[in-house]
């Protein structure tokens, strides 16, 4: 008998109310049934999460902090506490994932891992994991992103990863996805490392689980620093929705807690130029799940825009979906330039450049009122160095 049980809204076939499931060709049925079988008798196993948990703590620099800044929190009459994910070892939430993706890799005998990747950070995980663990990886990513993003390829290369530039569509996240796939069509002996709450039924729900660790640390940072686990907010950013993913999960069924997703308008959620696909998106199938998608009529998919490359993805993950679409979760749109002034902000003010993806949420804070005594925990999802030229471009 399993002890695990997910917090999420999901069923057994990886509904989240009518979102989720796992749309995938016939090709790619055993191995997903295999990835499924492994994650459900693995996430309950002590040795697993003990080093899991092990590696979280040494490896990443886990807990990563809970900071109230005070500064802000003056500024804007409330109490901001920021989570310190920028924090963690390679810089961003993304390691958290790729460490117990890689770990579930091992148990399975796996030696080979394929990752998409669209700024990067993703890839720079994964590479790094493999480098840990002695594996073999090939990252897919859009031919534009190689361009955009050279730092990171040079770090996976450094790294040991092979980085297979992606030529198809118009070159970035959504073409990088599509060729991994593709690749683990190819090589049903390797395993894919996806990069969000993404994909077909178990991703979602395993990406989500391996990120939840950001809202345990929530509650009992919080239980120490305020006498109580709970806070009135969670903000988070939302590309696919791996970060946001974790920092609600431990607060998904306390309707208390209020929790706020920003997505990325680009320049304006009706400019055409935008990646908000909860405000634009309809209902259809992207990457083995039906979530909502950036789509036109007749099915094609529109190709997203935002000034953050991690955020410009044309789908979102199927809990997000229905979080919005339940009203649980409130889905705000956050433009570029707004985005930009934010970033300004906490880097002004407390000294903390963020990624340009967290800058999105912490926009929030100059788009919503909060009281005096409420209390709003902000997910700093990764640091800005990546950045710093689109940052310096608008200084
Ligand atoms: C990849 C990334 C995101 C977006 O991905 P999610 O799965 O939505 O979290 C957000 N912030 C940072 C720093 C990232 O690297």
């Amino acid at each position: 008998m399993n002890k695990y049980q997910s917090l999420l809204p999901v069923d057994e076939d990886g509904y989240y109310g009518r979102f989720g499931g796992a749309y995938i060709p016939e090709i790619l049925q055993k191995n997903v049934e295999e990835l499924k079988k492994a994650f459900y008798r693995y996430v309950d196993d002590d040795e697993f999460n003990d080093e899991f948990d092990r590696l979280l703590r040494d490896y990443v620099g886990r807990p990563s902090p809970l900071y109230r800044a005070d500064r802000l929190s003056e500024h804007y009459g409330t109490n901001i506490y920021l989570k310190r994910e920028d924090l963690n070892h390679t810089g961003a939430h993304k390691i958290n994932n790729a460490i117990g993706s890689a770990l579930l890799a091992k148990r399975m005998g796996k030696r080979r891992i394929i990752a998409e990747t669209g700024a990067g950070q993703h890839g720079v995980a994964t590479a790094t994991v493999c480098a840990l663990m002695g594996m073999e990886c090939v990252v897919y990513m859009g031919a534009t992103d190689v361009e955009r993003q050279q730092p990171n390829v040079e770090r996976m290369r450094m790294l040991g990863a092979r980085v297979e530039p992606v030529r198809s569509g118009n070159m970035t996240l959504k073409d990088a996805t599509n060729e991994a796939i593709r690749d683990w069509c190819r090589n049903p002996d390797s395993f894919y490392i996806i990069g969000s709450t993404v994909g077909p039924h178990p991703y979602p729900e395993m990406v989500a689980h391996f990120q939840s660790v950001i809202s345990k640390e929530i509650r009992s940072q919080l239980l120490c620093q305020i006498g109580r686990e709970t806070p009135d907010y969670v903000v988070a950013c939302v590309g696919g929705g791996s970060n946001a993913a974790g920092a609600f999960y431990h607060f998904i069924n306390e309707t208390g807690v209020r929790l706020i997703a920003a997505e990325a308008a680009g320049k304006g959620v009706d400019s055409g130029e935008t990646a908000a696909t909860i405000h634009v998106g309809s209902e259809g199938i992207i990457h083995g799940a039906r979530t909502l998608v950036m789509q036109t009529a007749d099915g094609q998919i529109v190709e997203p825009y935002s000034i953050s490359a991690g955020l410009d993805y044309p789908g979102i993950g199927p809990l997000h979906a229905f979080l919005a679409s339940s009203g649980r979760a409130e889905v705000m749109a956050v433009t570029d330039s707004e985005a930009l002034d934010a970033a300004m902000k906490l880097t002004r003010s407390e000294g903390i450049i963020p990624a340009l993806e967290s800058a999105h949420a912490l926009a929030i804070l100059d788009k919503r009122r909060f009281k005096r005594d409420e209390v709003v925990v902000v997910n700093v999802s990764g640091r800005g160095d990546k950045d710093l030229q689109t940052y310096l471009r608008y200084v």
